[in-house]
């Protein structure tokens, strides 16, 4: 098959294939704190209702709305209420209670009255403004009843499933391990980012923005270095990446005499579900599965790499992780300067995403093509053109894609 796909049917190509091969995935538990990025496997329910009582969202005064129809309103102040404490008794016909924010509201009351709307006369409180039935309480319970789920299996959890999780004191939680993902860059030029080059030779950066990509995705790499252009070496090196869940190689994907990835996967039996797609940078990616094993054959140029690993393997790391594929986060920004492509492609060009008040700005950095990360560490983003929209002029809408972690 060497047909190229469009870029959103290769993806869910991707999606496909990950969400036929999932398997119940190995679980963990662990300390809340530890659980930013993780999937749940096991969902959080409320151990009591929330909040668990009649909750004042105001310092103020706790009242009878029935006493209070009217500005003006005379009561008399009965007791006070901090935030933890208990009054004991009724707020009666013509009385009130002080109370804090974070109070319960005791019994009898109904609403509360802000203290910024009230005037104080010894232990008459004169109210300046009407007051309705329930103002400023949030009702025992509803925000989520006792049982309630709060936060599904599946979820990705971030800041606020992890303070929610803490609310209910669910302090450990079941969530499913990392999707292992090796990574093995290919290519005779390459050497180890802390060896010293040849003329010739060229350090091996996919290594590390591919694991980067893979650990902030939440998968967990493992790092299997540089293998050369050659059949054995590459698979050994492709049979130990195998062993992982997924593997995502780098280089040799191209049609040139010494890439040799697809040969060497196709002698390991590998059945392929694309070898190209409609993109640029990111032409050549190759997806396979082999050994039951997903396996990315992603561009040696460090910029198709990283483009393809966003687009493809993501998708892939969420459903092994148990859930559900992220979108791919484009959105709109106006155009800062004209731009032409060519060819039934969607391209992905380094870009400088600005903000003029609330109105996002995508200026095109220029660069070398895909090899040119200098070009890319300038950018935050990538300008997203497809092929139906060649030439697109100044102050026009397009669709950018944020570089992950620079927004
Ligand atoms: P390939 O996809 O193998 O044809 O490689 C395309 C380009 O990417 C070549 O210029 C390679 O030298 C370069 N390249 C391949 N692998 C890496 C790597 N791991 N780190 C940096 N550049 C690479
Ligand atoms: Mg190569």
């Amino acid at each position: 098959m060497n047909s190229m796909l469009p870029y959103a049917d290769a993806r869910q190509k991707v999606i496909e294939i990950a969400e036929a091969l999932r398997r119940t995935p190995r679980v963990e538990t662990i300390e809340i704190e530890q659980a930013f990025g993780r999937v749940l496997t096991r969902e959080v329910r409320a151990d009591r209702d929330y909040p668990p009582f009649n909750r004042s969202t105001r310092d103020g005064f706790a009242v009878r709305s029935a006493d209070a129809a009217a500005p003006g309103a005379r009561l008399e102040c009965v007791g006070e209420l901090r935030a933890g404490g208990n009054f004991v008794g009724t707020v009666a016909p013509g009385e009130c209670v002080e109370i804090m924010t974070g109070a319960s509201v005791p019994a009898g009351a109904d609403a509360v009255a802000m203290i910024e709307h009230t005037k104080r006369d010894g232990r008459t409180i004169i109210l300046d403004r009407a007051v309705k039935g329930g103002d400023h309480i949030v009702p025992r319970g509803s925000e989520a009843q006792a049982g309630a789920l709060l936060v599904a299996a599946a979820t990705r959890v971030g800041y606020a499933e992890m303070a929610l999780a803490a609310q209910a004191g669910s302090t450990r939680l079941v969530v499913s391990a990392n999707p292992r993902l090796a990574i093995l860059s290919t290519g005779d030029e390459v050497v180890d980012a802390r060896a010293n080059p040849g003329p010739l030779q060229v350090r091996n950066s996919n290594g590390i923005s591919i694991e980067v990509l893979a650990r902030t995705a939440g998968a967990e790499p493992i790092q299997l270095g540089n293998a050369p252009d050659e059949i054995i070496a590459l698979r050994k090196n492709i049979e130990r990446g195998l062993e992982a869940d997924i593997l995502v190689l780098s280089g040799g994907v191209s049609m040139g005499k010494y890439d040799l990835v697809e040969q060497v996967l196709s002698d390991l039996g590998a059945e392929f579900h694309f070898t190209g797609v409609a993109i640029r940078p990111g032409r050549p990616a190759v997806f396979a599965t082999c050994r039951g094993k997903l396996v990315f054959g992603l561009p040696g140029n460090p910029v198709s790499s990283m483009v393809t690993f966003e687009l493809f393997v993501l998708p892939a790391i969420d459903i092994l992780s148990g859930a559900a594929p992220r979108p791919v986060p484009v959105f709109r920004a106006k155009l800062a300067t004209p731009v032409r492509e060519k060819g039934p492609m969607t391209h992905f060009l380094p870009a400088r995403i600005e903000w003029e008040g609330r109105e996002a700005r995508a200026i095109q950095l220029p660069w070398q093509g895909s090899g040119d990360i200098v070009a890319l560490a300038q950018a935050n983003g990538f300008l997203v053109v497809g092929p139906e929209r060649p030439d697109i002029a100044e102050g026009e809408w397009v669709e950018v894609l944020p570089r992950r972690g620079a927004i």
